[in-house]
């Protein structure tokens, strides 16, 4: 684990099971987010960011399931950062990022500016208020994980008249990895990038060392940067 990190992370993969969420161009939200929250979550295991996610396989999670999985695994206090992740409807083009009431716009202007740079346009990080009572916020993800850093990412639209399809589609990793760096620095623990996107296949005779606590053999993760070859 990296002491560093000062944060702890709950990853929801929004959508699951019977609600499939926005379904368009091939593309189904509900199997795009659970993508995006496996490799956000197998990211911060690399760096040692401590993380959960609220669901790893294809199950359904109401709006009252949903947010006591999520306080299920470090409670309700303010050091849990909660990436609540969807794709976006409504023939848009780019990202949005909300949150909560609670909290100010440090992490979702990072998030937006990470996004920026792996290539998607970002339309607006923003607060959404109930109608019904505007001092409490518009989604149940932020209302019901009181406390909990809450933001929900839309990476991009599944209608989109721009190139949100594609880049969802060919570029849902980048897009993940920009999120991956906003919250491991906003986490506090220590970013390192993956080296490129070539995936080195191990051979035989390879010598492969951790560093750090001596020689000894390494388990095979599929990320350049942490190998000595
Ligand atoms: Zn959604």
């Amino acid at each position: 684990m990296d002491e560093r990190a000062t944060k702890k992370v709950v990853i929801d993969a929004g959508h699951g099971g019977s609600d499939p969420g926005t379904i368009a161009n091939g593309i189904t939200e509900k199997e795009y987010t659970l993508k995006i929250s496996d490799y956000i979550h197998n990211r911060l295991d690399e760096m040692g960011v401590p993380n959960e996610m609220s669901r790893t396989d294809d199950i359904s999670l109401d709006s009252n399931d949903r947010p006591k999985k999520i306080q299920s695994f470090y409670g309700n206090g303010n050091d849990v950062i909660v990436v609540s992740n969807h794709i976006n409807a409504g023939s848009g083009d780019g990202a949005e990022i909300i949150y909560s009431l609670r909290n100010n716009d440090t992490f979702s202007s990072k998030i937006a500016k990470e996004l920026e740079q792996a290539g998607q346009n970002v339309r607006k990080y923003y607060q959404r208020r109930l109608p019904s009572n505007p001092a409490k916020d518009y989604y149940y993800i932020m209302r019901d994980t009181p406390n909990n850093e809450t933001v929900i990412i839309e990476y991009g639209f599944a209608d989109s008249n721009g190139d949100d399809v594609s880049q969802i589609k060919n570029n849902w990793q980048d897009l993940a990895e920009a999120a991956t760096k906003a919250i491991v620095e906003y986490a506090g623990g220590k970013y390192i990038a993956p080296m490129g996107s070539n995936y080195y296949t191990v051979q035989k005779g390879d010598k492969i060392f951790m560093g750090n606590n001596g020689y000894k053999l390494y388990e095979f993760k599929p990320f350049k940067s942490d190998i000595m070859i």
